[in-house]
């Protein structure tokens, strides 16, 4: 089967007489997004580096090891993959002006699917003013910029805290994640690097090689491309849905060489079950991927307790009571990766949806609260967030309302299943291991909420 590579509405758009009429008319034409081929180059062009310092030095130096083009200065007129803007050494707002100027002189430089990074810290009420002003001024600036890049270019940052250097594991591993396709639905983001721990793989091909991973929900949609992509990149996989998905559960689990497990998360021993089955199969378990979630949408005066309780068992509930267990279970205590799979209704809200996204802002501050617990075995959780993704859920949604949500972020199209995998795969990764209770949103840069 050829795979899809964006929308139909986008393959219209983007060649031919459909690119002829969407100009005349004036429609919007998004671009076909450069994804993930472990074929090809990481970037399509070369990568200048922006900003003075010792960090911006070593981080040139280090990108070099890629086979990248790395560039100090820019050659007008010559296209460029990628600018990665090192801010880290900036204490007042004055100091972005000369650097910033230096970007905008290039952007008109960048090739199609262009990345753009920020490297800088976080901000925060302890800070002095200024050094807080000139650290959060990055955010404004960064988001915005996204906003400008055409052709399928996107903006995100990496946010080191204070001691992290541009060079620690989960520094350069967020990094080749931005620059690379894996990274091709997530703009103006931003990802907190918050320990020197973390591991670069020895085969970028294989990042998960001889891990042993559970995603939940995997019988279609967003968990079957991540059980897909976990796999090809060398992941064990155990898919998990419920017996009524029974047929396509199985599929999966041939395609990516797994097995596979008919359970309902919601059940009491769901965690028991997996785990038993990852030791009698695997001997171990690394990666727990929970993305079994529902809707069952209704305006508040309409909710019946039925769609409220079903909505926060499956979406929040389940994964509170298995993080428990894990958590607890000797075989999940070398170097563990959860990652939770929320949504942008859980941050930005969502008409119709007080449930769905009371137990996605749930799987927020429950990954948040858990980071910490995880800090001692050396493991992470993370969220991921997806906006608008096309699937059998959003097939759901009445054409007019589906066809209007999809182009509502800066990439003018809705994201695909692998869009999210990607991300999830980042994570749950050991390139990601100095990088918790971070919640990254897939969403193209959806103009609802932050
Ligand atoms: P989907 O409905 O296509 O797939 C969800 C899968 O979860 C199904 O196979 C279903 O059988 C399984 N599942 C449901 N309840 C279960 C249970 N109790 N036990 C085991 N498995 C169960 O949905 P999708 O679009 O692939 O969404 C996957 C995740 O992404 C969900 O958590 C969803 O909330 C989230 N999400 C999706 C979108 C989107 O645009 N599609 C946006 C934001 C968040």
């Amino acid at each position: 089967m050829a795979r899809i590579k964006a929308d139909k509405y986008t393959e219209f758009v983007s060649a031919g007489f459909g690119k002829d009429l969407a100009k005349r008319l004036g429609l919007p034409q998004p671009a076909i997004l450069r994804r993930f081929d472990p074929a090809a180059p990481l970037l399509t062009g070369p990568v200048l580096v922006v900003g003075k310092g010792s960090g911006a030095d070593a981080l040139a130096q280090a990108l070099l090891d890629w086979q990248l083009d790395v560039r100090r200065t820019a050659t007008p007129k010559q296209k460029l993959g990628g600018i990665i803007l090192v801010l880290d050494e900036i204490s007042d707002p004055t100091e972005l002006s000369e650097p910033v100027r230096t970007v905008g002189a290039s952007l008109r430089d960048l090739a199609a699917n262009a990345r753009v990074l920020t490297i800088s810290r976080p901000s925060s009420a302890a800070q002095d003013p200024a050094l807080a002003a000139a650290r959060h001024g990055v955010d404004g600036f960064l988001r915005s910029l996204a906003k400008e890049l055409r052709a399928g270019g996107t903006a995100n940052g990496i946010l080191l805290e204070d001691g992290v250097p541009t060079t620690a594991p989960s520094a350069l591993g967020a990094l080749r994640f931005f620059l690379s396709g894996r990274s091709a639905f997530v703009d103006g983001q931003f990802v907190t690097v918050s320990s020197e721990k973390g591991e670069l793989p020895a085969d970028w091909a294989r990042p998960l090689a001889g891990k042993v991973a559970v995603v939940t929900g995997a019988a279609r949609g967003i968990g079957a491309a991540i059980a897909r992509t976990l796999a090809r990149d060398g992941a064990e996989v155990i898919v998990v849905d419920v017996p009524a998905a029974g047929d396509h559960l199985a599929a999966v689990a041939n395609q990516v060489r797994g097995t596979a497990v008919q359970l309902d998360i919601t059940r009491d021993d769901a965690a028991e079950r997996l785990l038993a089955h990852a030791a009698e199969r695997y001997g171990r378990l690394d990666i727990v991927v929970h993305n079994a979630g529902i809707t069952r949408d209704r305006l508040l005066a309409n909710m019946d307790p039925g769609r409220w309780e079903s909505v926060m068992a499956v979406n929040i509930a389940s994964q509170l009571r298995m993080n428990r267990a894990l958590l607890a279970s000797d075989l999940f205590q070398n170097r563990p990766h959860i990652v939770s799979v929320a949504s942008t209704s859980g941050i930005a809200g969502n008409r119709g949806q007080t449930n769905y996204a009371a137990s996605k802002a749930g799987v927020i501050g429950m990954v948040r609260a858990t980071a910490p617990l995880l800090d001692g075995v050396d493991g992470t959780i993370n969220a991921v967030a997806p906006g608008f993704i096309v699937t059998e859920m959003t097939a759901k949604i009445p054409f007019a309302t589906r066809e209007v949500a999809r182009r509502l972020n800066s990439l003018l199209q809705g994201g695909l299943p692998e869009d999210v995998a990607e991300t999830i795969a980042f994570f749950a990764s050991e390139s990601a291991g100095g990088i918790s209770g971070n919640v990254l949103r897939v969403c193209g840069q959806n103009m609802v909420g932050q």
